[in-house]
């Protein structure tokens, strides 16, 4: 691309999984595109994580259909940088066109003609449809209750790489979804004292009855859930592949010295506050892990399936004395905590998006991807057409659909009416523009 003007029919915005996808997708159908990322394939996956980080589903479950994890078991954990090796193979294998190190800055619709000019750090482009492929986590979320105390260290679990990179000291971990219960328990293992804030969660089996629980989730039915249900807008998942993957038990990690508080509730003159919810929000997790059991037991008793049995998934560590004697006040000072690490979740930031695609809220307004502004597209939302979308395997089969519904909308408009096409057969055919660019840097 130069300073120039490009024209091409569908622009894709990212290249993480989600544009990726969709690029393999739009090639499938012939549909000439371009895929702008304003850093590498997958960046997330490398430098937006922790260092130890691995993927929360096994190998044979978080990848897409057509290429498999060949050096992993199946049931093994991709490391991050696995996971982005992974999509520029699979980037690769189909000649993605792909181009790294371009800012897309603004999306307008133009005016008198369809359409949208996209302005981008590497010239303009004109192109009939925008696929916003950005991610669902872009910018990471610290809640306004974050003191302002210069003796502290505050990050976000997006800023977090490893236990050394913390000054010496205790750690308050606010938020317990798989991001705050990982670099927890990491912390713990490296000889911190850690304070865990647990909010509400799901918290299923890693693995029960020899099937992880990805799996089990699948079968029932449970990725394919449409919505939300109302009031579980703020239940996170807990669920870590770290270790080669064990069930997140917040009494162990108690068992083992973590301090469990309740939700964090403020912060006041060197002192930090907790609801006293710890005990509600660790039994609803333990409904959530024996619902996924018993619906487990019932699905095999139904199908006739030989699988082992396994009691000893029911065995509840005691509860520990943070659950009956609940920690609500907690001096920073005394209790020699040094850093607070706000795994506190994700915004997005579509203010680049020049288009009348959103709600009161700047969320966008969609069926399945398909924004309310004629011509522009969004991938990777979580839930955007069921709970598996914002993952790996998910983002997939939502790009498959976004392309089809494109090519449908192309046939449209290449319908020509009968004195168009006598008009069209007076004159020389003009053959549709193919060009793939391939992966560039
Ligand atoms: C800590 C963590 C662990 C996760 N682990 C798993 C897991 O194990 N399994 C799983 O299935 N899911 C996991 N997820 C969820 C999800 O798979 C990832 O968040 C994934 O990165 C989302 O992919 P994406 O392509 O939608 O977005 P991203 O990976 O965020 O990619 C979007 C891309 O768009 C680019 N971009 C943004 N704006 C612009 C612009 N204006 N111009 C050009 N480029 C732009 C960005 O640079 C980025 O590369 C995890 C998420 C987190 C936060």
């Amino acid at each position: 691309m130069t300073a120039g003007k490009t024209e091409i029919d569908t622009l894709v915005v990212g290249a993480g999984q989600a544009g990726v996808a969709m690029s393999e997708h739009l090639s499938r159908l012939g549909i000439p595109h371009l895929v702008l990322e304003r850093n590498r394939i997958a960046e997330a996956w490398r430098s937006g994580r922790w260092d130890s980080l691995v993927a929360n589903g096994p190998a044979w479950h978080d990848r897409f259909p057509g290429l498999e994890f060949d050096d992993l078991s199946p049931d093994g954990f991709a490391p991050k940088e696995r996971v982005a090796d992974y999509f520029e193979a699979y980037a690769r294998k189909f000649k993605a066109p792909i181009r790294t190190g371009v800012d897309v800055r603004k999306v307008e619709r133009n005016v008198g003609r369809p359409g949208f000019t996209v302005e981008t750090s590497d010239g303009v482009i004109e192109a009939n449809r925008v696929v916003v492929a950005t991610g669902p986590f872009q910018h990471p979320v610290i809640p306004a209750i974050a003191p302002k105390d210069e003796r502290l260290t505050q990050i976000h679990s997006a800023q977090y790489r490893n236990p050394q990179q913390l000054p010496e000291g205790a750690v308050l971990v606010v938020g317990a979804g798989s991001s705050g219960t990982q670099i927890a328990d990491e912390l713990q293992r490296a000889g911190r004292q850690v304070y865990l804030s647990v909010g509400q969660h799901d918290r299923p089996p890693r693995a029960y009855r020899n099937r992880d629980f990805c799996w089990w989730l699948g079968v029932l039915g449970e990725w394919d859930q449409a919505a939300m249900k109302p009031g579980r807008e703020h239940v996170t998942i807990a669920v870590s592949g770290a270790h080669g993957g064990r069930t997140v038990d917040f009494r162990e990690l108690a068992q083992r010295g973590m301090k469990l508080v309740g939700v964090t509730r403020g912060f006041n003159d060197g002192v930090v506050s907790f609801q006293p919810d710890l005990a509600d929000n660790l039994a609803r997790g333990d409904e959530n892990y024996l619902a996924v059991l018993d619906a487990a037991d019932a699905y095999i008793e139904r199908n006739g399936l030989d699988l082992p049995l396994e009691p000893e998934a029911r065995r509840v560590f005691p509860d520990p004395e943070c659950m009956s004697t609940p920690i609500l006040e907690l001096d920073l000072a005394k209790a020699g905590i040094t850093t607070v690490i706000w795994a506190t979740g994700f915004a997005t930031d579509y203010s680049w998006l020049k288009v009348d695609a959103f709600d009161a809220k700047g969320k966008p307004l969609h069926q399945r991807g398909v924004s309310t502004e004629s011509g522009i597209y969004f991938l990777g939302l979580p839930w955007q057409s069921r709970r598996g979308s914002s993952f790996i395997w998910g983002v997939w089969h939502d790009a498959k659909y976004v392309a089809d519904h494109i090519a449908i909308q192309r046939t449209y408009l290449e319908y020509r009416d009968a004195a168009q096409r006598q008009a069209a057969q007076t004159v020389a055919p003009v053959s549709a523009t193919q060009g793939h660019p391939v992966v560039t840097a």
